[in-house]
């Protein structure tokens, strides 16, 4: 089980209060931020997601990699973080599709999940009666899941899972229009570390077709260390949260391939590892490129959660 689904009550209402302080329906937050307007559009969203035999983009033109921190599913109705995240969007080439991996869905092997525009999975309990009434209408990526197919090691295992909220919850503020195509990747852990990363490197070559790769976690996640308060983040959040970002600045792929015995505190940061894991697909895919990273958001909620979000490239 992972740790998210042992969140306790006294975790929900921390939650709760928090989204409470500032909370408005997301309705408010959607015409706020849309996704590349900071940027040349790359012409129409594909109606159906990408065609096998897309046109490469030219160099100038890949697509950068992402890691976003979507803590709790009170962001989905926070403007103050949501804006955030909005922020970061505005700056980023429009996509032609986004393929998400998520730490709300551990499978192996890598399986995608569903290729319909259908209802959401909300995958959390006890918040806020206006989560589960929010939409997000993304179209379907069929050529999406085709074209990963002839990416992914092996033949690409399908279900008709609907998107998670690692998924929809980020990207109601990311692409608040919901007119891009979506799919959802799963988190094959069983793999380790190391075979993350490989999968990432494999899903490569989708950058220079217009897909934004995005891996969706956070870089310290310990629910049973939630500070309802929302103080400074405790010394081992904090280190784990450096060591993080200084392997990342440094382009140190070995050190954060090898975390789990590289990395400091990790039991602490990471009771269970799935929200730390969809930063190594996601540097995996930014790697076979090089590039610099660079952090659109940094910071802690609930004390300990790191918000540090990430753009490769
Ligand atoms: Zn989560």
């Amino acid at each position: 089980m992972s740790e998210n689904n042992a969140m306790n009550d006294v975790t929900r209402r921390a939650f709760l209060q928090a989204a409470a302080a500032g909370a408005t329906l997301a309705g408010g937050l959607l015409a706020t931020a849309t996704w590349g307007s900071g940027c040349a559009p790359r012409g129409p969203a594909a109606e159906a997601g990408v065609a096998s035999d897309a046109p490469k983009t030219a160099g100038g033109d890949r697509m950068p990699v992402g890691f976003v921190a979507h803590g709790a599913p009170t962001l989905a109705i926070d403007p103050g973080k949501g804006g955030d995240l909005a922020r970061w969007a505005v700056d980023l080439p429009r996509p032609r599709a986004i393929l998400v991996i998520s730490a709300h869905w551990e499978e192996s092997p890598a399986t995608a999940g569903t290729t319909r525009m259908q209802e959401l999975l909300y995958d959390f309990y006890g918040f806020p009666r206006e989560l589960y009434a929010l939409r997000y209408p993304s179209p379907g990526a069929p050529e999406l899941a085709a074209r990963l197919a002839s990416l992914v090691n092996g033949p690409l295992k399908q279900e008709d899972r609907p998107l998670d909220h690692g998924v929809w919850v980020p990207l109601l503020h990311m692409a608040p229009e919901a007119d891009v195509p979506v799919l959802q990747l799963s988190l094959p852990s069983h793999e380790g570390p190391k075979g993350l990363f490989d999968l990432g490197r494999a899903l490569a070559p989708l950058r220079d077709e217009g897909i934004f790769i995005l891996g969706s976690g956070n870089i310290v996640h310990n629910l049973r260390q939630i500070d309802w308060s929302g103080g400074a983040p405790p010394a081992w959040a904090d280190e784990f949260d450096q060591w993080a970002a200084e392997s990342l600045l440094a382009n140190d792929l070995d050190a954060l391939i090898d975390y789990r015995t590289r990395a400091p505190g990790l039991h602490a940061a990471h009771p269970t590892e799935e929200h730390f894991q969809p930063l190594l697909v996601a540097a995996g895919a930014a790697s076979v490129h090089g590039g610099t990273s660079t952090f659109p958001v940094e910071g802690f909620e609930f004390g300990s959660i790191s918000r540090r979000s990430v753009q490769f490239g």
